[in-house]
């Protein structure tokens, strides 16, 4: 037997109505903030991903699926959006209609070790916002990230955490201060911190080992060596979230694992997930289309893992929607009729399970029974003769005959239309 490849994994019928309301709330909540929808390859030159996530990273480094096609050009699956975005931005010139407000749902693809909340194939749902470089624009984000978490029924387990990574000025001159500062304490780290030290030192202030978390509990932290301008950008910051009585934490260990963040950083988490405990992050990547080779625009964005959302969301089984009609067509010359009628009633709106497969009236009416149908309709050999057809209200027991033209007419005014999609909730 063939079976998925490890870590990734089907999304079955069951489990489709909450991912499409994680869907629908997102359409809803981000277009109530002006953001149109982009959908963008889900492989892209390895160039792309190696300039834009950053050449020393992890997910470049030792997480992307990296293929040549045959043409011999290398190809990876995208490991995130962003770097998508960033380059439909420069290609299609977007610069000069700033603000550019959008969002995207989709797979993404990182070569990881599976583990619950943590997949080899998993989904984000993210936004990015070109143009303004203030303050407000990262907390208006902030609010509509947190207004989605909200709404979808995730407030009371989550803690926003926020960071500033300065900028092209205060960095380098911290990062020497950092760097000075691991070499003394280099024989406690971990074999990958002391290994990324040198070449991406901030990442060692996020390390989940414990050894490491010890030995950088005294290191000095970006925030403290912010510029003039950066201290700015994020008192503001705090200052609109505290106006919005937005809660949050500054976690001035949190860096983020892409190398194009500067300024704000942010993540949050949940109480529920155990280790994987982030469901949304992003920041600030002011100077990333300019790398891309576009013109200069500062930017903002973030992701949310959706196997997590649904892991948190996901009580029970999701019931699918029970059709309105059942259709129970005995004998061949019926189930013509049955697959007839059962078309005009779907043009009507309806949802019709025609019974495929045949079977006695008793097995048919059992099945009827399972499907949680309103109503069952019933065609035999005399019904066909007569032009009728029997209706049956599953919950009353009770049945009658209608004549065939009649039936499209009674079941719409009865049922109404269906409403497609609010299975959950
Ligand atoms: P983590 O620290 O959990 O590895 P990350 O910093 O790599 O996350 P990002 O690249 O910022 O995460 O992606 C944003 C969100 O996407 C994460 O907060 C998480 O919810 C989700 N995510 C990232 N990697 C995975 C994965 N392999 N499987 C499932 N969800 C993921
Ligand atoms: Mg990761």
């Amino acid at each position: 037997m063939i079976q998925t490849v490890r870590g990734v994994h089907d999304i079955l019928p069951d489990a489709i109505p909450l991912w499409q309301f994680l869907e629908a709330r997102a359409l809803a909540i981000f277009g109530q903030y002006g953001f149109e929808e982009i959908r963008t390859p889900l492989f892209e030159k390895t160039e792309l991903f190696a300039r834009a996530v950053g050449a020393t990273t992890d997910i470049v480094e030792k997480e992307m699926y990296t293929f040549s096609d045959r043409g011999g050009d290398s190809l990876s699956l995208r490991p995130e959006g962003t770097a998508s975005v960033v380059r439909a931005f420069v290609q299609q010139s977007m610069h000069r209609q700033l603000p550019w407000k959008v969002w995207y749902r989709g797979p993404m693809f990182r070569y990881e070790r599976p583990q619950k909340g943590r997949q080899r194939q998993f989904h984000q749902i993210g936004c990015e916002l070109f143009g303004p470089e203030d303050p407000l624009a990262d907390a208006e984000l902030l609010a509509m990230v947190m207004r989605y978490l909200t709404d979808i029924g995730l407030q009371t387990s989550l803690v926003l955490e926020i960071n500033s990574l300065g900028c092209p000025d205060c960095r380098p001159p911290y990062r020497d201060l950092l760097i000075a500062f691991l070499r003394q304490t280099a024989s406690h780290l971990c074999d990958d911190c002391q290994n990324r030290m040198e070449r991406n030192p901030l990442r060692v202030l996020d390390c989940k080992q414990e050894r490491c978390r010890a030995a950088i509990a005294t290191a000095p932290v970006m925030i403290d060596h912010l510029c003039p301008g950066c201290t700015h950008h994020f008192s503001r910051l705090k200052g609109h979230l505290e106006d919005l009585e937005r809660p949050f934490r500054i976690n001035p260990h949190m860096v983020r694992g892409l190398d194009y963040y500067n300024r704000t950083a942010f993540e949050v988490t949940s109480v529920g997930l155990g280790a994987q405990n982030a469901v949304a992050a992003g920041g600030r990547y002011d100077g990333l289309v300019a790398q891309m080779g576009g013109t200069p625009t500062p930017a903002i964005g973030f992701a949310m893992g959706m196997e997590r959302l649904a892991l948190l969301l996901d009580q029970g089984k999701n019931r699918p929607a029970p059709p309105d009609v059942y259709l129970a067509p005995l004998g061949e010359q019926a189930e013509q009729a049955g697959l007839k009628l059962a078309e005009t009633l779907r043009a009507q709106g309806l949802a019709v399970t025609l019974n495929l497969g045949g079977g006695s009236l008793k097995s048919q009416m059992k099945r009827a029974g399972r499907s949680q149908a309103r109503f069952a309709l019933m065609i035999g050999e005399a019904e066909l003769e007569k032009n009728v057809v029997i209706l049956k209200e599953m919950a009353l027991g009770q049945q009658q005959e209608i004549r065939h033209s009649e039936v499209p007419g009674f079941l719409v005014n009865t049922c109404r239309t269906i409403s497609v999609g609010d299975g959950h909730r």
